[in-house]
């Protein structure tokens, strides 16, 4: 099985938090926290679309500078999400530029800002590169099950979580479901691979009725064929089992409060990427910088409200064996990814 969601700690366990997920199939990445991204090309940067930042410290946060560097003058809405006094603290980043000469781009680059507080509601504006990045189009937003993307592939959904008196975001990336495909099968039925693949997997997971279309198109000795099939008629060749869950959780304070919201996140997920700053002999120090020590991250890791088979990458893990075991469908990519 191929997972749809290729994550990678850009910086490795020890540098600036950045992960970038890579979601095949969909022509684009999503971020988690927006430390230096300097390791990322231009091309992998311009597939992010949306950037999940947790809280605004420095290294979390100081690759924006970076990722506006490349993506200026290109045509592109960016969403960026983070926690409340987000919107501030990305319109200071903007003002802190000189932009008289922006309108001179053709394309008009846009950054779409919210900021969330974790009870479901927030706040959400506009800096338009033609406009010199002024915040416009403020408006209140409402996040059910504090859910900040939902789309018919994946969603993400966010937990608030306390870092010694500031708010700090926890994410989990949840794929719907997953369809897979048997390609002998395919063959089976007269038809090849292709990119009308994606179609059916999103008709499939919008739930389409069976007698739904699918426009199948490929070339085969040099003639252009065509040919439209029914979800009906395809279901001999699919499988759709649960999708890919994957938790980031980073800066956060040991206490029963924090604890319950990340487990309630990250119930069930493939993969947890969590922080491990200290190790359990410096708790102390732990404590009063509001970090996790790599010995509460595997407690947390291990509790039974995770799924056994549920994957751990401690980030800074400075003490304690990484790495428990992976669920079986996804270990060998992970395993490759890694
Ligand atoms: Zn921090």
């Amino acid at each position: 099985m191929r997972p749809t969601f290729h994550p990678h700690l850009i910086n490795g366990s020890t540098g600036d938090p950045v992960l970038f997920v890579d979601c095949l199939f969909e022509h684009r990445a999503l971020l988690f926290d927006l430390g230096d991204i300097q390791a990322l090309p231009p091309r992998k940067l311009m597939r992010i679309s949306h950037v999940f930042v947790t809280h605004a410290h420095m290294d979390h946060f100081i690759g924006f500078d970076w990722l506006l560097r490349i993506l200026l003058g290109r045509e592109k809405d960016l969403q960026l999400f983070g926690p409340p006094g987000f919107l501030d603290q990305v319109e200071c980043k903007l003002r802190a530029y000189t932009w008289n000469l922006v309108h001179n781009y053709v394309s008009d680059f846009a950054l779409h800002v919210s900021e969330v507080d974790g009870n479901g509601a927030g706040r959400r504006a506009s800096f338009r590169c033609h406009s010199a990045f002024r915040r416009v189009d403020e408006t209140g937003v409402i996040c059910t099950d504090n859910v900040l993307l939902r789309e018919s592939v994946m969603q993400v959904r966010c937990a608030l979580l306390d870092h010694g008196g500031i708010p700090c975001l926890a994410y989990a990336l949840q794929e719907q479901a997953h369809v897979n495909v048997w390609k002998n099968r395919l063959q089976e039925l007269g038809l090849p691979l292709g990119a009308w693949l994606r179609d059916m997997k999103q008709a499939v997971l919008r739930n389409e009725p069976e007698q739904w279309q699918i426009k199948v198109a490929w070339r085969e000795s040099d003639t252009q064929r065509e040919r439209l099939v029914s979800l009906a008629e395809l279901k001999p060749a699919l499988r759709i089992v649960p999708g890919q869950k994957i938790a980031y959780v980073t800066d956060v304070a040991w206490h029963k409060d924090n604890v319950k919201r990340i487990v309630d996140l990250a119930r069930d997920a493939d993969l947890l990427y969590i922080e491990a700053v200290f190790m359990q002999r410096d708790a102390g120090h732990g404590q009063r910088k509001f970090h996790l020590t790599a010995h509460q991250a595997g407690e947390i890791a291990r509790l039974r409200t995770l799924a056994a088979s549920s994957r751990c990458i401690f980030r800074r893990a400075m003490s304690e064996k990484t790495g428990l075991c992976c669920a079986p469908k996804w270990r060998r990519h992970l395993a490759e990814l890694q």
